[in-house]
């Protein structure tokens, strides 16, 4: 149970809803209410804001865009903070100074507006980040990216809130940079992130790049349907399209989830997913994937709540 006193100290920090279905903030469109759905006003608060749920014994979530994410039918106890403004990122990316090649980009700003801004001053080296749902901070802590890169390859320091509640800066090492993982501090909370460009010798180029990567992406990528992108990481040594594809499992349904026909590494919510149908799903392709080639498939997609 959340105390009244909390939910009125949050309700004086950002905007606070209570019972909030997920499904509402999922890019899957699934998901149980989360007990407290709280969008700060300045992220920077939330070191506080954790610490008093942990004096109080209650759950603690932070989110992006939910781009990257599977919430349970049952919904997340405690309090989820979202730190993301799509939408409303003018602003949110700015020019380190005008001479400079380095922006800085608060984690609410959408990667759309991170490359627009990018584009705008004449700076290259963000193409990867075409097409790619969600915030910087979602980003910046799954290291998003694709075969053409990804975030830690131009991330040069971030600005995070540590486990002691304060706000840090610390320079990316490439130690940290893992596969769809950035291993900063555990319990981090980014709030930025510095990113080195370069000038672009030939801007237009850089802006068909990106017009190409997004068309070839709806070609390849089932984005008519809501997903959470890929939902199995690359094992060493395979791709995991393939692997799900020779178990015979395209087009593989459970419920209203689908395993996609058009890139096997996706499932689709077909028709009136719930969570618990993509979740059987998920076990039902590992086990398949297991059983028929001893290889064990890691989820990507980050699984929250109660199932
Ligand atoms: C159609 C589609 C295509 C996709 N293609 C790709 C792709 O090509 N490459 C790729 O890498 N991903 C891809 N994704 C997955 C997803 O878009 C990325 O992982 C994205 O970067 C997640 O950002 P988000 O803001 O939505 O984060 P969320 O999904 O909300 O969160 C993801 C994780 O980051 C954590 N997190 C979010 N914000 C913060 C913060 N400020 N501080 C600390 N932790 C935080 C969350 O707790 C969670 O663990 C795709 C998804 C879809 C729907």
């Amino acid at each position: 149970m959340i105390h009244e006193k909390l939910t009125r100290y949050l309700a004086g920090l950002g905007d606070l809803k209570l019972e909030e279905p997920m499904g509402r903030h999922t890019t899957f469109r699934v998901g149980g209410p989360a007990d407290v759905f709280f969008t700060p006003r300045d992220p920077s608060c939330l070191g506080e804001v954790r610490a008093l749920a942990r004096e109080n014994d209650i759950p603690f979530t932070v989110i992006g865009g939910g781009s990257n994410l599977l919430v349970g039918d049952m919904g997340i106890r405690g309090i989820v903070a979202r730190v993301c403004a799509p939408g409303n990122s003018a602003g949110l990316v700015r020019p380190e100074n005008d001479e400079s090649a380095v922006l800085y980009a608060d984690a609410r700003a959408g990667k759309k507006s991170f490359i627009e801004c990018a584009l705008s001053k004449g700076l290259e080296g963000m193409e990867f980040m075409a097409g790619l749902p969600g915030c910087v901070g979602g980003g910046i802590a799954m290291n998003a990216g694709t075969n053409l890169g990804c975030f830690s390859d131009i991330l040069t320091k971030v600005r995070y809130i540590g486990a002691d509640g304060r706000a840090v800066d610390r320079e990316i090492t490439p130690e940290m940079a893992k596969y769809r993982n950035l291993a900063v501090e555990d319990g981090a909370i980014f709030l930025g992130g510095w990113f080195r460009m370069r000038r672009a010798e030939n801007p237009e180029a850089s802006a068909r790049l990106i017009d190409e990567i997004i068309r070839d992406r709806e070609f390849k990528h089932p984005l008519e349907y809501p997903s959470a992108g890929s939902v199995f990481k690359n094992p060493e040594g395979h791709s995991s399209w393939k692997l799900v594809n020779d178990a015979g499992l395209r087009g593989y349904r459970i419920g209203g989830a689908m395993v996609s026909e058009k890139h096997t590494n996706f499932i689709i919510n077909a028709v009136d997913a719930s969570a618990s149908d993509i979740a059987l799903l998920i076990r039902h392709v590992r086990e398949t994937v297991f059983e028929k080639f001893g290889v064990s498939l890691e989820p990507e997609v980050k699984m929250l709540g109660i199932f």
